[in-house]
């Protein structure tokens, strides 16, 4: 059983034909709502690939509050452990044009989750054989999460985005799953000599190249699959809440790290963060 921690947005999307300029109004030609967050799009790629798996965060008693916890519940993801608070949900603003996008976040009830939420849910989290956290929370509740894992003795994956949050004691979870960008901002330039220091431990993701990590004696690249893509949003969701699905089965790391990028690849074939996250049977598929 998975158990992720994390934040649940829903994403606003708008589209123009170009940006407004300070001051400006135009007219756009899109607007739609899809759920997403980090923690929640992890939570639906771990469960479409058969996995149990428990959400902790918190939504926001607004109509979207609803909207997202029916959206988890549909995908199977289980909501008991989701605190619904006075005010708003986290959103996300999303604005596309000009083949680019600009987005605000704003984390509503998503920073409202404390340490004591945590503490409430010490059983959850014990009995767990995988825990996923990511850094659109408050940094006390990961460092705490993360620490209380550890007493537990319960394996943890910190996504480490968007990196900003990310302070030293955070080191202590289990696996660490930077991107490229991530991982400069987290290491600096010389990020790949830290894979050394991280044996199995730190896999940092190159988009379409696959990952890479360090297996205590040489450096290893997991190849990425091949494919047309069409929307890498998700990508590194999929990847996440695949790998954590993986290793929580007693697969061996590298073909852990494999079976993600599997997933992955499979998400970018499709619009939208969690449009596109795959079914167990096409991951099988994909690996051949
Ligand atoms: P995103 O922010 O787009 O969700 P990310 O920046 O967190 O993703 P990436 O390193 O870009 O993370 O991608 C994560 C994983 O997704 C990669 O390790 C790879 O397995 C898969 N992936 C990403 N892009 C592609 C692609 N174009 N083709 C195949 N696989 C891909």
């Amino acid at each position: 059983m998975i158990t992720v921690v994390g934040s649940i947005n829903m994403d606003l999307v708008v589209g123009t034909d170009r940006f407004p300029k300070q001051g400006e109004t135009v007219l756009g030609n899109l607007y739609t709502t899809v759920s997403g967050g980090k923690g929640a799009n992890q939570a639906v790629a771990a469960a479409r690939l058969g996995s149990t798996v428990h959400m902790v965060g918190a939504v926001g008693s607004d109509a979207f509050g609803k909207q997202l916890l029916d959206g988890l519940e549909m995908e199977q993801v289980q909501t008991a452990a989701v605190k619904t608070t006075d005010g708003a949900s986290g959103i996300a603003n999303i604005l596309l044009s000009e083949g680019d996008n600009r987005i605000i976040v704003v984390p509503g009830a998503n920073h409202e989750l404390t340490t004591a939420d945590i503490d409430a849910q010490k059983k959850l989290l014990e009995k767990s054989s995988m825990i996923i956290l990511q850094l659109e929370l408050p940094i006390e509740v990961v460092e705490y999460t993360l620490a209380l894992a550890q007493q537990l003795d319960v394996p943890t994956i910190l996504n480490p985005a968007p990196a900003a949050g990310f302070t030293s004691s955070m080191k202590q979870a289990s696996f660490l799953t930077p991107n490229e960008t991530e991982a400069q901002e987290l290491f600096g330039g010389n990020w790949e000599l830290e894979l050394e220091r991280y044996p199995n431990r730190l896999i940092v993701t190159l988009g379409k190249h696959g990952a890479r990590y360090f297996d205590g004696s040489e450096h290893v690249l997991v190849e990425g699959f091949e494919t047309a893509a069409v929307d890498t949003t998700g990508a590194g969701d999929t990847f996440n809440g695949a790998l954590a699905v993986a290793l929580s089965e007693g697969q061996s790391f590298h073909e852990a790290v494999r079976f993600a990028n599997a997933a992955a690849s499979i998400s970018v074939e499709q619009f939208g963060a969690q449009g596109g996250m795959p079914k167990r049977s096409d991951v099988t598929a994909r690996l051949g």
